[in-house]
């Protein structure tokens, strides 16, 4: 079956042809910039080999990304594909919508629902709803799949999930800890399965401008540090993350409006809003070591509370196997690494160092031979989770 993975960002769309089950991807492509006249086109035939970027391209709407898209897959010089009718399903990696929490068929209800958390994902919601209905159009009677960041969640235990909030706000608005990063956090439990046999216990790390840490046991996820929104945790990219709720009362009573708060929250946050340097932890890092006292505030709050969470997890899960680091900081930062084991060597985590330092694409092992724990970087790979979702789906 192909199937059609597409990951939708605020002006992007990126997609990857599946030939499923065999994990195969035949094809990739990426549209940047959409909605202006100096857009970026990337088309990849993955066989051939043949790929092509082309820059200070009109690309008006995500249609037309995808049009383009399909276009390069069905020509017969560069295509993969005789006719997009060969397309069976096109899986998206949605985040959030009230009631539907796991992986669902995109109709009409799911849409709406999906509108009903706007608020909640405003990042998010909002490009995929919009991708999504275009989509539609360009491929009538394909089956659209959403594989929700929450679906992987769905197993975390009720105490973890409910917050002492009046009960009635969990029962009309859905208000509880959801988890997310799902598509990422469960490729990690197909890895560990594939290289181990099994998961054990083990806790996933996604480090990217985004990140959260999963707890999982035997292949199902059991904690995540998402909240109910994606601002909890540790600190991001440009979000928050964990922070006391009455922080947002006490600013409005001092004359702030609430558009001010949630973009600071979301935009002014984090590694930004603690270093004052970037959003990036690669120059936060270089001012660091330059003697910049607050990047290396925020090296240090970042790290904190990866920490923070590993030892909540440990105790959760009663021990730990297997220590996963993924994302863009979790794959390329050996200090991020280092960092994080060095504070949780009492749970039996000895890095080797040399290991830590070196870099490659494949899943590796980065613990000494004599760690009782394993401590492994894995590439994120979550367009090939959403692919094997799409294609379970009520197959
Ligand atoms: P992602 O959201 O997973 O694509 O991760 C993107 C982030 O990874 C960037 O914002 C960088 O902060 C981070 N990153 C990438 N390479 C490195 C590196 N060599 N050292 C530290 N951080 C890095």
């Amino acid at each position: 079956m192909k199937v059609l993975v597409c990951n939708v960002g605020s002006t992007s769309l990126k997609f990857k042809l599946f030939d499923m089950p065999g994990d195969k991807v035949l094809a990739d492509g990426k549209v940047e910039r959409v909605g202006r006249e100096d857009a970026i086109f990337h088309y990849g035939n993955r066989s051939t080999g043949y790929s092509v970027q082309l820059e200070g391209q009109s690309i008006p709407s995500y249609a037309e990304g995808i049009q383009r898209y399909l276009a390069c897959l069905t020509d017969p010089e560069t295509g993969v594909i005789a006719d997009v009718s060969e397309i069976e399903r096109v899986g998206f990696k949605t985040v959030l919508a009230k009631g539907f929490y796991g992986i669902h068929e995109l109709t009409d209800e799911v849409l709406q629902a999906m509108e009903d958390y706007l608020v909640v994902a405003p990042a998010h919601n909002g490009p995929y709803l919009e991708a999504i209905r275009q989509i539609q159009q360009v491929l009538p009677g394909v089956k659209l799949v959403g594989v929700f960041e929450t679906a992987f969640h769905t197993t975390i235990p009720k105490e973890r999930r409910i917050y002492g909030i009046p009960y009635e706000w969990y029962e009309q608005y859905g208000i509880q800890r959801m988890g997310y990063h799902g598509a990422s956090h469960g490729y990690i439990a197909d890895v560990l399965t594939e290289q181990c046999g099994g998961t054990g216990n083990a806790i996933s790390c996604h480090l990217g401008g985004s990140g959260s840490l999963c707890a999982i046991q035997n292949g199902i996820s059991v904690d995540n540090s998402f909240g109910f929104s994606l601002q909890a945790g540790p600190i991001h990219a440009n979000r928050i993350g964990d922070t006391d709720a009455y922080v947002i009362p006490y600013l409005l009573s001092q004359g702030m409006s609430i558009d001010e708060i949630t973009r600071g929250m979301d935009k002014r946050g984090g590694l930004l809003g603690i270093s004052g340097v970037s959003n990036d932890l690669r120059d936060v890092q270089i001012a660091a070591e330059g003697g910049n006292e607050r990047a290396q505030l925020a090296v240090d709050v970042y790290c904190a509370g990866i920490i923070h969470y590993v030892g909540a997890y440990y105790a959760e899960l009663g021990g730990l196997d297997h220590l996963v680091f993924t994302g863009g900081i979790g794959e390329n930062s050996s200090l991020v690494r280092e960092k994080v084991c060095k504070a949780v060597a009492h749970f039996g985590i000895v890095l080797d160092e040399e290991k830590n330092a070196q870099r490659s694409n494949q899943a590796r092992i980065i613990s000494a031979e004599e760690s009782r724990v394993k401590v492994w970087v894995v590439p994120a790979n979550e367009e090939l989770g959403v692919a094997r979702r799409t294609y379970e789906y009520e197959k």
